[in-house]
């Protein structure tokens, strides 16, 4: 059968079986901000199944357009590398939106397997939820297959939902075997580990309850079904074909690709891959560009743009080197014309963007390699297979890298990314944007920076805090060079010599103050634009400062004094985790600032409290023992002999300054810090995170920060005691007893709710009138949750003996609505027409039986009205 008969077959199978044949939805989904693309056949009914819509059909089929690049649904690092994966994929599915349930879903996918596509049913597996009796019932004794050919899974296999809250349910799925050829082994084990020889090729969804918000499940009034076959998969099944790639949905396009690249399809090497990336990507992008999405630098556009820079680089990989895509998107148009003529119409459009994509990229993507290589070459020289946050972003910035090509590079050379740094520095960028500079301005700023490279600034702070006789040998404003700077408005100073230290190496900048007899300043932060200079930040207080005069500058000492506790206490948080944790431990990042640390480091699991408690006894130990923290210049290749350890992300001069703390830690480093670990008084480790795959960050404080923490849980506890009335030993014990007591309460208080949902008929609030002969009690309640309402309009049928009894409840913004008629009425009222006409009245659906029925609504106001109506309604329909 070839794709486009099996597209047909599917549709016409559930045509004839009632089922509405609606078009497929766009990629772009319509009023979802949720969902990024379109990814299942159900999207576009996903109000239906909230019941927050309704259709003149109640059965429906389709042939959906799907996207799997992003969110809960990512397919992408799969593509090319399965035989069964896509981006951009095609969904067969039937639903049911309250109409049949599992017994037909489940009869008709077997049927349309086996009889339609003669599938032999010997190469067939079922799955079904473990707690799903019916389902697994239904396979074994109605379909008749045997039980050792159904699979029983759990909640992550075969349960669905919709979202936290709302409808879910158990699923069933059929899988394909490809045989044992392609592996051996027993089928679920083959399934569990998702091996290509076993292929999901339906998921079957029953739709059965609703979760509320407290995660409570309520049974659905009116079950549902959404299924989705996936096409490539059923055509590879169909074709006699291993791959989704050797069907004629592919094969064509391969032969397009293969001789664009100058190679045949298939090979059997890694260009096969390049191969079906392209086929794959081309289908993508041909299929989003025609659905109104563009190449842009966020969200479904920059989708749109990386999937077009893969696949430009998959055949750069194979030896091309210009544009080539917007030649075969046309392929794409022609091959899938029959089912989507609309191709037709965009296909010039697509080659077009496709073109000046590539355009754009082909231009930078060889540079931008070259750098990478570069980067890569010296991670491995420093011994650190890593590229630092600023290298990822450099790639980005200046040579269009998605962060995907880049993981993608890395990957295939073995190198891990920080991608936690590379987000950073995205922020800072954005940061910088917003603060308005204009190019220009910045350039400008640059040369005006640039001519202090050859004034030979000397730094003092490692030994000084303060230098009397500092010289102004500049001064900045806008970037601009002024000859002097009065109050009002931020300037710049460059001294011939200074105590302030500049940030670099993670540690933040000093800050202080700057005057003479004739001028005072503020100094709000130092820093360094380029190597050797150093700059400070000031706001003039009062009087005024020019090139030439001296003045004293001093650091604000208490802020540098806890900066190197910081600085500090990272050396010896690193030396100790290496200890507790092991050598594999390295800084990949820190930052120093006066009020806590942050560091960064390679390591593949989350610390346990054990670990956390060992790493602060051993710092502490250290911190008691008052040594002192000694520094040496010394040259770049003595340093590295004598095992310092060198922090990759920092670049090193030929002399390179040496820290050294007892035989504890030695590290390469140019801050600033304690003279004896003893001034870091006191360590504690505040947090423990994990900021991307095998990369932990861990925060610290030091001093009077690490105190007044240990201060305020202390106090929290305390105050835990005093709220709690009990002593530090049994506050445990009493919180647990605490939270018995609740839940025996709430138990209570459930059993009384129920027991008032029973009680009795004449209430207060009750109505029971007589409608043409027939009682009718409407009441308006309470508190009851959907169950308990139930329940009570059962207990209110039995007291009236023969009657009518509709029951309504406002609730959290909702109205709820029962209907119930006792058994000897059913032939005359319908309870089901009566809440149907009700649900409208408070903006609503709802459906049931002819003895009970209900429905829901977001008009909780009109409950009243809907109860007074009712009357009117019963008497109509006598
Ligand atoms: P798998 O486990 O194979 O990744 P899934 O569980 O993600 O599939 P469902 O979400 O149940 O799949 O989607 C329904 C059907 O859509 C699947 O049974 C399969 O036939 C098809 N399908 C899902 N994802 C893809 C994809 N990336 N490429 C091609 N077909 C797919
Ligand atoms: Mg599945």
């Amino acid at each position: 059968m070839k794709a486009h008969d099996i597209r047909l077959a599917f549709l016409d199978f559930f045509a004839r079986r009632g089922h509405k044949i609606v078009q497929s939805s766009s990629l772009l989904p319509k009023d979802d901000p949720t969902l990024l693309f379109t990814n299942a056949g159900m999207n576009q009914f996903k109000n239906i199944f909230l019941g927050l819509e309704q259709r003149s059909y109640k059965r429906a089929a389709s042939v959906q357009k799907c996207m799997r690049v992003s969110g809960k649904h990512n397919d992408l690092e799969q593509v090319g590398r399965t035989p069964k994966h896509h981006t951009f994929f095609e969904m067969l599915g039937n639903f049911s939106f309250g109409d049949y349930f599992k017994a037909e879903a489940v009869a008709f996918a077997w049927e349309l397997v086996t009889r339609v596509f003669r599938l032999p049913a010997d190469r067939l597996y079922i799955t079904v939820f473990q707690e799903d009796e019916e389902a697994f019932r239904l396979w074994n004794e109605e379909v008749g297959l045997p039980a050792d050919r159904i699979f029983l899974f759990g909640k992550k296999d075969n349960y669905w939902s919709m979202g936290d809250s709302g409808p879910c349910g158990p699923c069933s799925e059929i899988h394909f075997d490809q045989g044992p050829e392609i592996e051996p082994g027993q089928p679920r084990a083959l399934i569990e580990s998702g091996s290509d020889r076993m292929v999901e090729l339906w998921n079957l969804v029953f739709m059965q309850f609703f979760q509320d918000e407290g995660g409570r499940l309520h049974p659905l009034p009116s079950p549902s079904i959404d299924t989705g076959l996936g096409l490539e998969r059923t055509a590879a099944a169909l074709q006699g074909q291993r791959s989704n790639y050797d069907t004629d949905l592919f094969r064509p396009l391969l032969e397009t690709i293969g001789q664009a690249c100058n190679r045949e399809y298939p090979s059997g090497d890694e260009g096969d891959v390049s191969l079906r990336i392209i086929a794959d990507h081309l289908r993508a992008v041909t299929f989003l560009i025609s659905d109104g999405i563009m190449p842009a630098n966020d969200g479904r556009g920059y989708v749109l743009r990386r999937l077009i820079r893969r696949a430009y680089r998959q055949g750069n990989l194979l030896g091309l080197d210009r544009p080539f895509l917007f030649r075969l998107t046309g392929a794409v148009s022609d091959l899938m014309k029959e089912a989507y003529p609309e191709l037709l119409g965009s296909a010039a459009l697509v080659s077009k963007i496709c073109l000046s994509e590539e355009e754009r990229f082909s231009a930078t993507l060889a540079a931008g390699l070259r750098v990478f290589h570069e980067f890569a070459a010296e991670a491995r020289r420093a011994g650190r297979p890593f590229l630092s946050g600023p290298q990822i972003f450099k790639l980005y910035d200046t040579y269009g890298f998605p962060l995907d090509l880049s993981l993608e590079l890395g990957g295939e050379q073995g190198l891990k990314l920080d991608e936690a740094g590379f987000k950073e520095e995205l922020a800072k960028q954005r940061e910088r944007a917003r603060a308005s500079w204009r190019g220009d301005a910045a350039k400008k700023e640059r040369q005006a920076y640039e001519s202090f490279q050859r004034e030979k600034i000397v730094f003092f702070g490692y030994d000084l805090v303060q230098v009397d006789d500092a010289r102004v040998i500049g001064l900045l404003q806008d970037g601009k060079r002024v000859e002097a700077l009065s109050p009002g408005g931020p300037g710049e100073v460059i001294l011939d010599r200074t105590p302030f230290y500049a940030e670099a190496g993670g540690q933040t900048g000093d800050r202080g103050t700057m005057k003479n007899p004739r001028f005072s300043a503020l100094v709000t932060a130092t820093y360094s634009p380029l190597p050797e200079v150093i700059v400070h930040r000031v706001e003039v207080l009062s009087g005024q400062v020019r090139p030439g005069d001296e003045v004293e500058a001093t650091v604000d000492s208490e802020r540098r004094a806890a900066l190197t506790r910081n600085h500090t206490a990272t050396h010896l948080l690193h030396a100790a985790l290496r200890q507790v944790l092991g050598e594999h431990v390295k800084q990949s990042g820190s930052l120093v600032l006066p009020e806590r640390l942050r560091f960064d480091f390679i390591h593949f699991a989350a610390l346990s409290p054990e670990e956390v408690r060992k790493v602060e006894t051993l710092v502490n130990e250290v911190i008691r023992g008052d040594f002192a923290v000694e520094t040496r210049v010394v040259s770049l290749e003595e340093g590295l002999g004598s095992g310092a350890m060198a922090i990759f992300e920092e670049k090193y001069g030929e002399r390179v300054r040496m820290v050294s703390i007892a035989d504890f830690s030695r590290e390469l480093c140019g801050g600033v810090h304690a003279s004896t670990t003893g001034r870091l008084g006191l360590f504690k480790i505040s947090d423990e995170t994990s900021i991307a795959a095998g990369m932990r960050r861990i925060e610290a404080l030091t001093g009077g920060e690490a105190l007044e923490a240990t201060q305020k849980a202390e106090t929290l506890l305390a105050d835990l005691q005093a709220a709690l009335g009990t002593s530090r030993q049994d506050l445990l014990a009493q919180a647990e007893r605490l939270r018995e007591e609740t839940r025996e309460k709430e138990r209570e208080n459930r059993a009384l709710r129920q027991k008032i949902a029973r009680g009795a008929v004449s209430q207060a609030g009750d109505n029971i009138r007589s409608v043409k002969g027939i009682k009718l009690l409407t009441r308006k309640v309470e508190g009851l949750n959907p169950t308990e309402i139930r329940e009570l309009a059962d207990s209110l049928k039995q007291k009236l003996g023969s009657g009518v009894v509709v029951l309504g409840q406002a609730d959290a913004g909702k109205a709820f609505l029962v209907a119930a008629v006792t058994k000897d009425l059913t032939g005359r009222i319908s309870a089901e027409r009566i809440i149907k006409d009700l649900a409208g009245l408070v903006g609503g659906g709802g459906g049931g039986r002819p003895d009970f029925a209900q429905a829901g609504g977001h008009h909780p106001e009109k409950i009243d009205e809907a109860l007074d109506q009712s009357a009117g309604l019963l008497e109509r329909f006598l």
